[in-house]
């Protein structure tokens, strides 16, 4: 009999997973509660990510050069890359994690827009779990209730994940994000043409750092702070938006994005 996996949530580390489990012919399903999710992370990828996800070059948006590193007194520290062929990918999350939930589909892992909400878990070695979930694929405002049977589920549902609450996983931390795309002016974006920004400080994040970064036809500015901060998100992105103010005027906030996103197991 087939090997049946399933894999709850397809971001970037579900649909990898899905896409190698695929490939090596196992029956494979993919849960997904949001097709359309973003994750409110600045986004920057680290070139060795490019070859290792073996990344098309359309799922870059910018391939940025130049980064200015900006201390509390907004002292700058500028890092250029100065070999040609070296560039941090700047990416939109919906982008980045719709192709991957695509390729992994493409390659043979099922698909299922649904959130899973349960788990029956077996006594035994030969039994399998059984997946209880709401599948949202035909679009109504409360979804069907179903059922899937399978041998082994690899929990990548991030923050707050349904899997290990499940399993009784324990405790783990998590990050708060909180991030505004913003069309600016031809001129001010400009000068994010081939340029991003990471700000440090108390007034933007006490222990993480804030970012402006350049997409595709705005910026995405942001921060995020570790859960027992999170109260403060608003906050802290009241103090990017000031720090960064002069270099945004006259931008528009096309959208607005939060979320939980998880830290190290
Ligand atoms: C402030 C901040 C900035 C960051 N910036 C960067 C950056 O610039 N570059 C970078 O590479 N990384 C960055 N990261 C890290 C990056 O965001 C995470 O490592 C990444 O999102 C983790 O991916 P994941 O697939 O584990 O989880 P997630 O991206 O959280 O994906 C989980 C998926 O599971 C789905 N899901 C959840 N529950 C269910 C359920 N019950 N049923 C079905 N589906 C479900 C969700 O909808 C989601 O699509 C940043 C993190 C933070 C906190």
């Amino acid at each position: 009999m087939t090997l049946r996996v399933a894999v709850v949530g397809s971001g970037p580390a579900g649909s990898s997973a899905a896409e190698i489990l695929a490939k090596a012919g196992i029956e494979t399903y993919l849960f997904e509660r949001k097709l359309d999710n973003a994750k409110p992370c600045g986004g920057a990828i680290p070139l060795c990510m490019v070859s290792e996800f073996d990344l098309p070059p359309q799922i870059i948006d910018r391939q940025v050069r130049k980064m200015k590193m900006i201390s509390p007194s907004n002292r700058e520290v500028d890092i250029n890359l100065i070999k040609e062929d070296e560039y941090i990918g700047m990416c939109r999350r919906e982008v980045l994690d719709g192709f991957l939930r695509d390729r992994a589909a493409s390659l043979g892992a099922n698909l299922i827009n649904a959130t899973v909400h349960k788990l029956d878990i077996p006594t035994n070695n030969t039994d399998p779990y059984t997946i209880h979930y709401v599948d949202h694929s035909e679009g109504g405002a409360t979804g069907i209730a179903k059922t899937l049977k399978v041998d082994a589920i690899i929990g990548a549902d991030g923050a707050n994940s349904r899997i290990a609450k499940e399993i009784d996983a324990g405790d783990y931390n998590y990050a708060i994000a909180f991030q505004e795309r913003i069309r600016l002016p031809e001129d001010k974006m400009a000068y994010y043409n081939n340029l991003a920004e990471m700000y440090v400080g108390d007034d933007v994040s006490t222990d993480f750092y804030a970012w402006v970064f350049p997409k595709y036809d705005h910026v995405a500015v942001g921060t995020g702070t570790m859960q027992v901060n999170k109260a403060s998100i608003k906050q802290l992105q009241a103090g990017i938006r000031a720090r960064a103010a002069r270099k945004l005027a006259g931008g528009q906030i096309i959208k607005v994005e939060a979320h939980p996103i998880p830290e190290h197991p």
